[in-house]
């Protein structure tokens, strides 16, 4: 899979948008990724997990863990392609866990999977549900990486690195230019 075969399928899965749209946080962007859409298929769902495997260059982990939801379809399929478990991490009031019985053994090295790094929060909550599991995050995966200049503590790889500028309205050029911003999601985009 190549990158433009990637970008191919975000835009024509409608899961990375372009446009002028008002994000659910209020600011106003150039672009919209929803990752959910390009995980619909499962054979391509199946080609990401593949891909991201094949990119990590640490040690084959020993399991895979994922925050929910957006890291769930992809983190399973990055399992599947490394040939190793996948538990995921859910919140409860809040707060980062693990739930449904699922433990992690302790010294085991593991790589956290998502959809989309945005601002790594999620990433560092499910770092640290790892560590005081005992377990080691050997690093971290992602289809999409729009973090612009910050940086994760470990060593992380990303399919797509998109610059998506979110601004507020007052500082927003499409806005000045007289574009009406739409809401990603509602019925114009179905
Ligand atoms: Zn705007």
């Amino acid at each position: 899979m190549t990158e433009a075969e990637l970008k191919d399928h975000l835009s024509s899965s409608g899961a990375f948008l372009e446009g002028h749209f008002l994000l659910s946080s209020g600011l106003h962007s150039p672009n919209y990724a929803q990752c959910a859409l390009a995980l619909k298929d499962p054979a391509w769902a199946g080609k990401m997990g593949a891909a991201l495997a094949a990119a990590w260059q640490g040690r084959r982990p020993d399991l895979v863990l994922s925050p929910a939801m957006g890291g769930l379809i992809i983190g399973h399929e990055v399992a599947r392609a490394f040939g190793v478990d996948f538990i995921f991490t859910e919140r409860e009031n809040g707060v980062m866990t693990l739930r449904r019985g699922f433990s992690l053994p302790k010294g085991a090295g593991l790589v956290i999977v998502e959809d989309v790094f945005t601002t790594g929060k999620s990433t560092l909550e499910t770092a640290a549900v790892a560590e005081a599991a005992g377990a080691k995050t050997l690093g971290a995966l992602s289809i999409i990486n729009r973090m612009g200049a910050r940086v994760l503590p470990f060593p992380s790889v990303s399919l797509l690195k998109l610059d998506l500028v979110a601004l507020p309205e007052a500082d927003c050029p499409l806005c000045r230019a007289g574009i009406p911003a739409v809401k990603p999601g509602s019925r114009k985009f179905q």
